[in-house]
Order: C-alpha cells, then sequence, then structure tokens
C-alpha cells in the first residue's frame, strides 16, 4: 500500500513538473523555491499635455532635456532641435542611439506637424527603425490618404496596421512595440526571423507579425545577416514630425 502510494505520488509530481516548464529549469509548480520576478516599479499615463514616467528599470533615449544618447546616423552630433522639451525632425538627416539594442520594449510619442500638409508619403513621414533596418511607420494617417502598408503602424511595405487607430496631427501619439531581433545561422541565413508586436495608442496593429526582411521602399523586404544589437534608428523624412517620452527595455532570453 505504502509502495503503491509512493508511485502515485511520483507520477502526480511528475504531472506537476510538466505543468510547471517554464522553457528552461522545470519548476514543480507553486514551488515556494522558485526564485520571484525581479521589481519594476511602473511608469505613469502620458497625456496631450504632458508625458508620463517610464518604468524604473527603463533605458531613457529622450525625457525632453538632451540628445546626449542620440548622434547622427552619419556620424557627429545629431542636428534635430529639441524645442521646450520636445524632439522636432530637422531636415537634418537620420539619428540612431549611442547605445545598441536587441531584442526589446519600446516606447515612442510622436506628432505630426499641423497643420499637416504635404499628401500620400508626404504627409508627416518619419519612422522607428528597430536596429535600423524594420520600419514601424510614422506618418499622419488620420483621414489621409496613402498606401496600406505605408500608414501609420504598418511594418513599412510588408504589413499595414490591423486598423488604423490615429489621432489628428498635432495630437501626441505612442507606440508601444514589443520586438525580437531575427536570428541568423553562421552562414548568414535566417533561423528565425525578427517579430513585431506594435501597440498604436493602446490599440493593437501588429501582432506578433513575422518581419521578411528589412524594410525598404518598393521592396518586399530581404534579409542581410546583422549583429544581435544595433542602435534603434529615427527617420528623418523632411516633415518636422515631434517627438518625446522615449524609453527602452532591453528584454532578456531568460524567464523566472
Ligand atoms: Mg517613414
Amino acid at each position: 500500500m505504502a509502495r503503491a502510494m509512493r508511485w502515485c505520488g511520483a507520477v502526480f509530481c511528475l504531472a506537476l513538473v510538466a505543468a510547471g516548464d517554464s522553457g528552461g529549469k522545470q519548476w514543480p509548480v507553486h514551488d515556494e523555491t522558485r526564485p520571484r520576478p525581479k521589481v519594476v516599479t511602473p511608469g505613469t499615463e502620458s497625456t496631450q499635455e504632458q508625458p508620463g514616467k517610464p518604468p524604473s528599470d527603463a533605458v531613457v533615449l529622450f525625457d525632453g532635456k538632451d540628445l546626449s544618447k542620440w548622434r547622427s546616423a552619419k556620424g557627429g552630433e545629431p542636428a534635430w532641435k529639441v524645442d521646450h522639451g520636445v524632439l522636432v525632425v530637422a531636415g537634418a538627416g537620420d539619428i540612431v542611439t549611442k547605445e545598441e539594442f536587441g531584442d526589446c520594449q519600446l516606447h515612442v510619442e510622436w506628432a505630426a506637424p499641423t497643420p499637416a500638409g504635404g499628401e500620400g508619403q508626404g504627409r508627416g513621414n518619419s519612422g522607428v527603425k528597430i536596429m535600423g533596418r524594420y520600419e514601424v511607420q510614422v506618418i499622419d494617417s488620420y483621414e489621409a490618404q496613402t498606401y496600406a502598408d505605408g500608414q501609420a503602424g504598418a511594418l513599412y511595405g510588408q504589413y499595414p496596421p490591423l486598423v488604423n487607430a490615429s489621432r489628428p496631427p498635432g495630437q501626441w501619439q505612442m507606440y508601444d512595440i514589443i520586438f525580437h531581433a531575427p536570428k541568423f545561422g553562421p552562414d548568414g541565413k535566417v533561423l528565425k526571423p525578427a517579430t513585431a508586436t506594435v501597440l498604436h495608442n493602446g490599440v493593437l496593429v501588429q501582432d506578433h507579425a513575422e518581419l521578411k526582411g528589412t524594410t525598404a521602399h518598393k521592396s518586399p523586404g530581404v534579409y542581410k545577416a546583422h549583429p544581435p544589437k544595433q542602435p534603434l534608428l529615427l527617420q528623418d523624412h523632411h516633415n518636422p514630425v515631434r517627438y518625446r517620452n522615449i524609453w527602452i527595455r532591453p528584454l532578456s532570453d531568460e524567464r523566472p
């Protein structure tokens, strides 16, 4: 009897371990010795009047003060303007972060110029290019016409946004992006494509979309092997788009 109970206990325990499999070490369900996740103090919500606060563990890339975390994509100091706590595209070329990032959670707030001016792809165009290659399009898409895979929230040239969640030009809009970098083999072939999930003003517009390669104009996207971390790029498309409250949380493969 005791032997039978021991056997049943072992089976029960194995079932619990399987249920608690987190992809790495296996933990029995509700194991009190399992390490707790680290504590992060959440940020605060932004309003149209003022930006919110980032979470406590975020790398702050722009908080309204200066461009110390950025350089020109061509090298040297970035020539974009900081005006009353806001970063403004200045027609002086793309800017990139000094630090490099791979898998990440990224928060960016932007506003198209007002009055909007321009048509199609010339209407408040900029872009958030993760790893300098994978563009989440920034453009005025509020009652505006352009091709679907070039609208706000599009993964440019590859995936239109699931819905158009745009606010009118001049108003602050938010992107919250979860990005996983592609993985390449030693021969440069793609082992795992990059993926992006994007919320535009809190609305899901990209749902774990698998990128087909570097986003580009009139190209379906082609992968070219690159390092696992690269600078984040903001695109200068010669329209005075404004940015504020930019932060990033690098993501680790490790799970608690
Ligand atoms: Mg763009």
